[in-house]
C-alpha cells in the first residue's frame, strides 16, 4: 500500500526533526492531484506512529486544490484533474498547485 510507505516516511522525518522530544501535532499539506489518499494516511498514522515520538500525536491534513496557469493566455484556473484544459481551450498549461505532499508543521511537547 502506497500510503503506508508515505506515512512511514513522514513519521521517520518528523521523528528525526523532533530530536528526542515528543510530537503533539503534525500538519500535512496534500494536493488533491497528488494521487495520495488523505483518508488512507489518517488510517495508517496511528498504527505507524505507535512507539515513536509521534505516538498519540494529532494529525491535521490540509487539502490543496489543484491550480494551473495557461501558457497561451496567462490565465490561472482551478484544475480538477491533471489534464484540465484552460477555459480558452489551450492544453499548454503549467501546474501551480495540487501535487504537493508537504510536512507543513509540527508541534512539540514543552520541555519539562
Ligand atoms: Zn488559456
Amino acid at each position: 500500500m502506497h500510503e503506508l510507505a508515505i506515512t512511514r516516511n513522514i513519521v521517520t522525518l518528523v521523528s528525526e526533526a523532533a530530536a528526542g522530544r515528543r510530537v503533539t501535532r503534525v500538519t500535512l499539506e496534500i494536493g488533491k492531484l497528488s494521487g495520495v489518499m488523505a483518508e488512507a494516511i489518517e488510517f495508517c498514522f496511528d498504527v505507524v506512529a505507535r512507539g515513536t515520538a509521534l505516538d498519540g500525536a494529532a494529525l491535521e491534513i490540509r487539502l490543496i486544490d489543484g491550480a494551473a496557469q495557461c501558457r497561451d493566455c496567462g490565465r490561472e484556473f482551478p484544475t480538477e484533474t491533471l489534464f484540465t484544459r484552460c477555459p480558452c481551450g489551450s492544453r499548454q498549461t503549467v501546474r501551480l498547485r495540487g501535487e504537493e505532499l508537504n510536512i507543513k508543521s509540527m508541534e512539540l511537547e514543552e520541555a519539562a
